[in-house]
């Protein structure tokens, strides 16, 4: 067994990991990577098939991203944003805000005033969770000053997950991950979500084709949405926030919304003065692509419409929603959105950025905030609307040098042809897995793809959980060369972006034989 190995059983505690299963194996021991393969002690090579855990965007040892944390570390590494400004996390501010607002959105009346939310603030923390925390306290103590709830309450979607921290964890709806700390956590309400695959309204017969493109419902989970607000408002206790991942739930085991779902979700949320509180922790800097995914996700352009082709909800132009217009499929590499929720032209009050926003280097995160919800903790200093939160590392020079790096990246036209050629190439190469009958569900949203594994397609009987059968299957991959982790059974492919097309094919055919080797 290598040294540092031996060194990490004995001394480490590895995050959600049954660590009795762990001490019976050599881990591997990652001491390098470059572009999208990690290599480990003992000098194999891994394709980084889950971009270390949904974190890295260009690929690691990026030349870019290096030189510019180089650079920074000559002048300084860290000081305090607790009184005091510095170059990179103000440049980097700038950048977010200009990114995330939705310059040309339709604007919408709200509440009698004029406009819609646009972004105008950045809040920085360290990673999802605090970034979500802030969101939370910020939601919860503005909606108060406001006078718009008395006691905030939050509604979230069925499965919902938004980090460990108590807070965060308040917001998550997955039982094995809340039920520990329930004593610990406050209340907040789940609504059901969209889960084309095993929705109970979806009558449709299981296809091999992602649910979102062959379900046939009535959109009853909106329905089921708008009721929740209105049974809220009869009770006199309004909804302050309504809490939702843009486009695709992650660690629910990606389940992607279809196409209109987000946006009518987030009329019927202001229509009842909640805020909108996007987690685009995992969705964020071009994780969720052109939104031009042949199968499940049309333009975002395209009007609600039941799987039959009616219509749900008509609307026009003057509601704010563009009519369907066929030439909206083809994106241009030029408007790539960054943000999950601008492919559904919604604005936000609060939206928390993580994951990639360094690229995967440094855990740094961010909130991102209205002048409205700013504007409640103005006043004189002896007032006390003082926000009191901040972390040591808030706006880390490094990190922030980091983050302006990979966004500059983003924004170059090479970055955004591979982006949209990988996306492409991903929905061809993993359809090759429809063959497989354990495979039930493969479903891509931009460069993020779950793939849910089944005892038989036909009947999408699930495996059980004590069976580990995602986790056997990665196993199996590992040993194949490629490395990610599965939620439960669903498998996640979602590389770096510099991925290219035989690395796909070769991650694409190690889960083919893997799940023939492991489930056969
Ligand atoms: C990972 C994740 C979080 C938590 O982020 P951490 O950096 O792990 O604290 C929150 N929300 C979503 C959607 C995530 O994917």
């Amino acid at each position: 067994m290598h040294p540092l190995a031996r060194l990490d059983l004995r001394y480490i505690w590895h995050p959600f990991t049954q660590m009795r299963d762990w001490l019976r194996r050599e881990p591997i021991v990652i001491v390098s990577g470059r572009g999208a393969v990690l290599r480990d002690a003992h000098g194999r090579q891994y394709i980084d098939a889950n971009s270390s855990i949904w974190t890295n965007l260009h690929g690691h040892n990026h030349p870019a991203i290096n030189a510019a944390i180089q650079r920074q570390l000559k002048r300084i590494a860290h000081s305090s944003a607790l009184g005091l400004a510095n170059e990179p996390a103000s440049l980097l501010a700038e950048k977010l805000i200009a990114t995330a607002d939705l310059a040309g959105a339709p604007t919408r009346k709200r509440a009698g005033k004029p406009g819609s939310p646009r972004l105008r603030r950045v809040f920085y923390s360290d990673d999802g969770s605090t970034a979500m925390e802030v969101a939370l306290k910020l939601a919860f103590e503005s909606s108060r000053r406001a006078g718009r709830c008395r006691k905030p309450r939050f509604l979230t979607l069925a499965s919902a997950y938004h980090g460990d921290t108590i807070g965060a964890a308040s917001l998550g709806q997955i039982h094995l991950f809340r039920h520990t700390w329930e004593g610990l956590l406050f209340k907040s309400d789940e609504v059901m979500a969209p889960y084309c695959y095993r929705c109970r309204y979806n009558v449709a017969k299981p296809e091999r084709a992602d649910a979102r493109a062959y379900r046939k419902c009535k959109w009853e989970c909106l329905e089921i949405l708008e009721r929740r607000f209105v049974a809220q408002k009869k009770r006199d206790e309004p909804y302050a926030g309504f809490v939702f991942e843009p486009l695709i739930q992650g660690a629910a085991g990606m389940i992607p919304q279809p196409a209109g779902w987000l946006r009518r979700a987030a009329e019927i949320a202001r229509q009842h003065n909640a805020l909108l509180i996007a987690d685009e922790v995992m969705t964020g800097f071009g994780r969720t692509g052109s939104g031009t995914t042949p199968d499940g996700r049309g333009p975002a352009t395209q009007p609600l419409a039941g799987s039959d082709g009616a219509s749900v909800q008509p609307r026009t132009a003057a509601d704010g929603v563009r009519p369907a217009h066929p030439e909206a499929a083809v994106v241009q590499p030029t408007n790539f959105p960054l943000f999950a929720c601008q492919h559904e032209s919604v604005n936000p009050d609060l939206m928390a950025v993580a994951k990639g926003m360094t690229g995967g280097y440094l855990p740094m995160a961010a909130t991102l905030t209205t002048a409205e919800i700013f504007g409640e903790f103005l006043g004189e200093y002896s007032e006390f609307k003082t926000f009191f939160h901040g972390h040591s590392y808030t706006a880390n020079q490094l990190g922030a040098a980091a983050a302006l790096a990979s966004m500059e990246v983003l924004e170059n036209p090479r970055s955004k042809r591979d982006r949209l050629r990988l996306e492409h190439d991903m929905h061809a190469q993993l359809a090759r897995l429809w063959e497989l009958p354990q495979v039930g569900d493969i479903r891509q949203v931009g460069l993020i793809a779950g793939i849910e594994l089944v005892k038989d397609w036909r009947t999408k009987e699930p495996f059980d959980l004590r069976d580990r059968a995602g986790m056997r299957v990665c196993e199996a991959m590992a040993r194949r060369g490629v490395l990610t982790r599965p939620i439960g059974n669903v498998v996640v492919i979602m590389p770096p972006y510099c991925v290219n097309g035989s690395q796909m094919a070769h991650i694409v055919d190690a889960l083919h034989q893997s799940v023939k080797s492991v489930l056969d």
